[in-house]
């Protein structure tokens, strides 16, 4: 068939995160992965911290009212100064500290693409990488080699994963909704099959014992990943025939064809209606025969 683009505009009404958070009841909280290594919860992207011999090295930064509270939980972790923040992607929920970190001197560093889309959308200085990279990155701290790997469209054109070698612990950013239904920003250069294909990818590069920090969502395992893995195929297996017969958004719609999956995964970021209408339309898009 050939490739033709549906011209059913799709009105997509994101969710609006944590704006109207009364941040004051916000609390952050920290769960130990292993040693040297941490996993914040707030509200937002969950926070990756590594501790040790020489400095702090965090992952994301959730929102900006919430910096001083992370900044207070990680001094009970430790004292010592923290060096880099590293950005898994440009969404606010994972950068939106970058300034009030930036102007404390401590040193931004994401892809390239995280540059260039905060820097378009007009962000100051101070929350801009200071450092940016274009395909891997690896940090020799704390004893460990923190591995970062880009991955060209998958949530968006930016993301990174992080594989902590020496701790067999991997920070997968937004690239893992752990029980949840992925959030795919097409527009921000994400895509479905880039998902697909990284948490693929992913798991034929880790192990059994390998703990997983995702994006958003809970702690977990190989195991873990390998139940969304199965779950998005499941998916993609529910959604792509429709798409073959050339259906509208609004007529698979019809068909609920995601009706088993909705009520376990679409009470996070994506609701169930958001979800179909951004991962159907990429399907449909993207269909090459
Ligand atoms: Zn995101």
């Amino acid at each position: 068939m050939k490739k033709t683009v549906l011209a059913t505009a799709v009105a997509l009404s994101l969710p609006t995160g944590a704006f109207a958070q009364d941040w004051d009841n916000i609390e952050i909280t920290n769960i130990k992965v292993t040693d040297g290594l941490y996993m914040l919860m707030g509200e937002g992207g969950n926070l990756g911290v590594s501790i040790g011999e020489d400095g702090v090295f965090l992952i994301d930064d959730q929102y900006a009212p919430l910096t001083e509270k992370i900044l207070a939980a990680i001094h009970e972790l430790s004292t010592d100064e923290i060096h880099f923040v590293f950005n898994t992607h440009y969404h606010d929920d994972h950068t939106g500290g970058n300034e009030n970190l930036g102007k404390k001197g401590i040193d931004i560093v994401a892809h390239d693409n995280v540059y260039k889309r905060l820097s378009d959308s007009g962000s100051p200085k101070e929350a801009l990488p200071i450092i940016s990279f274009n395909d891997k990155l690896t940090f020799h701290m704390n004893g460990i080699h923190m591995k970062t790997k880009h991955y060209h469209s998958a949530h968006t054109d930016g993301d990174s994963v992080v594989y902590f070698e020496g701790k067999n612990v991997i920070h997968m950013g937004d690239t893992m909704f752990n029980e949840a239904y992925p959030y795919v920003d097409v527009p921000g250069g994400g895509s479905w099959q880039g998902i697909l294909d990284l948490a693929k990818d992913t798991l034929a590069t880790i192990d059994d014992e390998t703990q997983i920090i995702p994006g958003h969502g809970p702690l977990t395992n190989k195991a873990g990943l390998q139940i969304y893995y199965d779950v998005l195929l499941d998916i993609d297996s529910l959604l792509r025939p429709v798409a073959k017969q050339g259906l509208s958004l609004e007529d698979a719609k019809k068909l609920s064809p995601l009706a088993k999956y909705d009520g376990d995964y679409g009470n996070g970021f994506m609701d169930p209606d958001t979800f179909i209408s951004i991962v159907y339309m990429d399907i449909y898009n993207h269909l090459d025969n």
